[in-house]
């Protein structure tokens, strides 16, 4: 940059290589959620918008990210952390929330509740994960529009059978 440096005059130095607009830019780790301090992990529009039971007139043109956090209450927070959506603003309940709870789905596809896998044998487990690959082989899961995190829900489903395993 040339002209565009906002150093002040009295530091010697016309020129130098950051642009005003960058200095002036409030720091922020960007990717963090703005009320737990939670890494967030980005996801789609589309999943926002399915997943918000408020007015979608409040989606704003920015990235979002799912906070993933147990005991924060925002489900969604804007890149820019201006704006935040929290458990009660969305239609589904979510499970990284409410790990606990019996009847909280964890396959969101497929309908299978945390309950189900921690009551069920090793044998239904195994039927479970298998019920699940038949459903994405069959390209009949909608992860992106009904799971709250956006993705696919094996990855939670494993953890928590080898959870009930240990
Ligand atoms: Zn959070």
């Amino acid at each position: 940059m040339t002209d565009a440096c906002c150093c002040p005059p009295e530091a010697g130095n016309a020129v130098c290589d950051r642009s005003a607009e960058t200095l002036q830019r409030p720091r922020r780790a960007t990717n963090v959620c703005p009320v737990c301090g939670m890494k967030g992990k980005p996801v789609q529009g589309q999943t926002v918008k399915t997943l918000l039971s408020v007015s979608l007139r409040a989606v704003q043109a920015v990235e979002y990210l799912f906070c993933k956090s147990r005991t924060c209450p925002v489900v969604y927070f804007s890149l820019n952390g201006e704006q935040t959506f929290t458990t009660a603003q969305i239609r589904e309940r979510v499970y990284q929330k409410e790990p606990t709870s019996g009847d909280v789905l964890v396959c969101y596809c497929f309908r299978h509740s945390a309950g189900d896998i921690r009551t069920a044998s090793p044998a239904a487990h195994t039927a479970i994960i298998d019920d699940i690959n038949t459903g994405i082989s069959a390209g009949q899961c909608a992860c992106d529009l009904r799971n709250p995190q956006g993705a696919c829900c094996l990855g939670n489903v494993r953890v928590l059978i080898k959870e009930i395993g240990a």
